[in-house]
């Protein structure tokens, strides 16, 4: 199964990709976590997207596209992947659709998170993350036992750089401007199912992957095509 999901941040794309890469065993690939991971490490390629990064502007398309179309080319990646944060722009999109072209490949489900603007802002202002394994808390929804103490590993929590409120408005705006005309994209390639991102995780999960496994109807004739 190949998978994009697509929406505005504090969607909850992230949280349900990790729950989805588990049930259905292919890997959650995700351009935000890759960058974040590259910023850390302070390697080249994050020493260009920090800046971008940090603004809640978007890396440009010619890093963000070469490194998923490397990505993609891993084996574990053959039997499918859960796209999450790419593509985000209509040059994305095409590049990916290329690039898939090339190996006779198709991705199966676009799934757009569709978010309002109140609970993205209220999810990303209230996000903290573990600076050792990663883990996404929120200080209301998902808090964890101890304040600023990640449950999984006792790491610190902190907020991410990127999470800040003007930070957040502009990764907002960024997202309607360049990303949203990609529903429109996959809608005409017929690929989109839409599902509410106001949902928490554990409900989304339960109305439509519990309901819609792979086994039942829409999945299977999406994979005749
Ligand atoms: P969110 O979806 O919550 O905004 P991500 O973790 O997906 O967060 O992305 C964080 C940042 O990484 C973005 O604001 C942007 O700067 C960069 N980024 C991630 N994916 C892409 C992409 N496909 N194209 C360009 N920049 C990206
Ligand atoms: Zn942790």
């Amino acid at each position: 199964m190949r998978l994009i999901l697509l929406g505005p941040p504090g969607a909850g794309k992230g949280t349900q990709a990790i729950v989805l890469s588990k049930k259905y065993g292919i890997p959650h690939i995700s351009t935000g976590d890759i960058l974040r991971e590259a910023v850390k490490k302070d390697l080249p390629l994050g020493k260009k997207a920090r800046s971008f990064m940090e603004k809640g502007e978007l890396v440009p398309d010619e890093i963000v596209t070469g490194i998923i179309v490397e990505r993609l080319k891993i084996d574990d990646a053959k039997k499918g992947f859960i796209l999450d944060g790419f593509p985000r722009t209509l040059k994305q999109a095409q590049a990916l659709d290329e690039a898939l072209k090339k190996e006779s490949i198709y991705i199966d489900l676009i799934l757009y998170f569709e978010t309002s603007p109140e609970v993205a802002i209220a999810r990303l202002s209230g996000r903290r993350v573990c600076k050792v394994c990663g883990y996404n808390y929120h200080i209301k929804n998902i808090p964890p036992k101890k304040t600023g103490i990640c449950d999984q590993c006792g790491g610190g929590l902190f907020q991410r750089p990127d999470d800040k409120e003007e930070t957040v408005r502009n990764r907002l705006k960024v997202y309607e401007d360049q990303t949203k005309p990609l529903v429109d994209y996959y809608i005409k390639e017929g690929i989109l199912r839409k599902v509410s991102g106001d949902l928490d995780v554990k409900e989304l999960f339960h109305r439509f992957f519990l309901r819609y496994s792979p086994k039942r109807s829409w999945y299977d004739s999406l994979k005749k095509r």
